[in-house]
């Protein structure tokens, strides 16, 4: 594997990828069939991006759970988002549920490239960030062989400008309630660390991991960067 697709590929094993695609091919995104659900909406379209002191996380939901499994679904992101701010209320961070959309069907199972630029679609840059909940996420790389991953961090860091700086979070439907803040902590620049205490830890089991004191201050220091990239690029 090359240096720099090595450097752009953080492989967690299964429990979650974060990957760079090449986005090849662009499709329109279909707004119509998203609905909005409010009774998870926790916060006011204002409290976007950092403050001086606390910094929210505001949180795109996108349902891309087919109807079976979808009130589950609803449920495992409250319990996720609870989780997450156990785990940065600590260094400075709260996370809120922004918005939640119902996506059209179609998009349960991402387990191809082009499944993953389908999502970058909807993943616009609005102060947010996204999470695709899925039924069924799978890691398609050749070099790796299809396999099961529980959660990943998807960036572009192709040429288009349509596509400069989107990323989001994806999250299977069998994922524990950590592997949303392990994604984020991707997001917010950090890397799998390998105590079985922390976070960053594939290896992570039971409620009681945690982030450092070092992994806090990085990624205070990569959320500033995360948003206002974010909010400079905007088109809201
Ligand atoms: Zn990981």
């Amino acid at each position: 594997m090359s240096s720099r697709l090595r450097a752009s590929l953080r492989a967690c094993m299964f429990t979650c990828l974060a990957a760079t695609v090449w986005l090849a091919a662009a499709e329109p995104a279909r707004a119509g069939g998203r609905h909005k659900v409010p009774d998870l909406r926790s916060a006011p379209s204002t409290t976007r991006g950092p403050t001086q002191g606390v910094m929210l996380v505001p949180l795109t939901i996108h349902v891309a759970s087919n109807l079976e499994t979808r009130a589950q679904t609803l449920h495992r992101v409250r319990v996720a988002v609870a989780r997450a701010n156990r785990a940065l209320e600590p260094y400075g961070f709260r996370v809120v549920v922004h918005k939640v959309w119902i996506m059209p069907g179609g998009y349960d199972t991402v387990t191809r490239r082009r499944d993953h630029r389908r999502l970058a679609e909807y993943a616009s840059i609005d102060g947010t960030v996204h999470v695709f909940m899925v039924d069924r996420l799978e890691l398609g790389s050749r070099l790796s062989g299809d396999r099961g991953v529980r959660g990943m961090h998807w960036r572009y860091r192709g040429l288009r400008k349509r596509f400069a700086n989107r990323q989001y979070v994806v999250v299977n439907g069998d994922a524990p309630a950590t592997t949303l803040v392990h994604e984020l902590g991707h997001l917010f620049g950090l890397e799998h660390a390998y105590a079985h205490s922390n976070l960053m830890c594939s290896c992570r089991r039971g409620p009681r991991q945690v982030f450092t004191l070092g992994q806090g201050m990085i990624m205070r220091r990569e959320a500033r960067k995360f948003f206002r990239a974010n909010l400079r690029s905007g088109t809201r």
